[in-house]
């Protein structure tokens, strides 16, 4: 059995699983690293005490300097900045660990065993309390020097301020964290509303954007704010429509593990590595 671990803006997960298969998951809110380290470490041990670990992976926001493993400045997780993190794990666990990045780990999941199945570009969004995109070609993750950070792609010059330093970009017009810091309410509280309709034609720039720089063969898309998928994915598609016309619109579908294609993810990147 291997042991996924998904470290998001506002929840932390742990599980014992294989495959696609979870079979037991632990869930608490991600504090500041040494408490949560703590936690983590807990959770470790109770699930080890049901099977021999084989290996572990671990799904965290970014963006992650990948040179040093070292997180540089998490938009929704500040207090984690410069955590050196895969270190601090491999220290704390007392084994080798492997960290990439969220999107770019629930992205990975979803082209192995979900709703991006033998897709090749496949584009991951999810649009949650932040908002993050990942890339698997030929069924590997695309990183780059940093992950790829499409969720902070400017879509409106001099627009309002993103707690990653930018400004206009994508994540503070679409991300829970921005929604809730420009009007006041929850994602769940604008459902349907006009709110709501802006929210999903930025996503719809953004996506639309995605699809010219990288071509995906398919597009998957999770997170919180796709839950309601009735009211998220027609109108993102009729957007997407306005305003794609340079290249063909590929297939837009929702994540088939939601919530659990991070710790999906982690638990192939436990897998990989100690097959090697
Ligand atoms: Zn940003």
């Amino acid at each position: 059995m291997y042991i996924g671990i998904d470290i998001g803006g506002t929840h932390t997960r742990v599980a014992l699983g294989q495959g696609e298969i979870l079979q037991e998951k632990v869930d608490f809110p991600t504090e500041d690293f040494p408490t949560s380290l703590q936690k983590i470490k807990e959770a470790l041990e109770n699930l080890g005490k049901k099977s021999e670990i084989q290996g572990i992976g671990v799904s965290v926001v970014g963006p992650i300097d990948l040179s040093n493993q070292k997180l540089l400045k998490p938009a929704h997780l500040t207090a984690w900045q410069g955590i050196a993190i895969k270190d601090e794990l491999e220290r704390a666990f007392g084994r080798t660990v492997v960290i990439k990045h969220d999107a770019a780990v629930a992205g990975l999941a979803e082209w192995k065993y979900g709703a991006g199945k033998d897709k090749n570009p496949v584009l991951y969004y999810t649009v949650s309390t932040g908002v993050g995109v990942g890339l698997i070609v030929n069924g590997k993750i695309f990183e780059g020097t940093h992950n790829i950070e499409a969720g902070h792609q400017i879509v409106q010059r001099g627009g309002p301020a993103c707690t990653c330093g930018q400004n206009g970009d994508l994540d503070v017009f679409a991300s829970g964290e921005g929604i809730l810091k420009r009007t006041g309410k929850s994602s769940k509280e604008i459902e349907g509303t006009d709110i709501w309709g802006q929210l999903i034609d930025w996503v719809a720039v953004g996506v639309t954007n995605s699809i010219l720089h990288y071509c995906p063969q398919i597009v998957v898309m999770g997170g919180a704010q796709t839950n309601n998928q009735d009211l998220f994915f027609p109108p993102l598609r009729e957007s997407i429509k306005k305003y794609l016309h340079a290249i063909p619109i590929p297939e837009i579908v929702p994540s088939k593990f939601r919530a659990d294609s991070g710790l999906i993810g982690a638990l192939i990147l436990a897998e990989e590595k100690s097959d090697k």
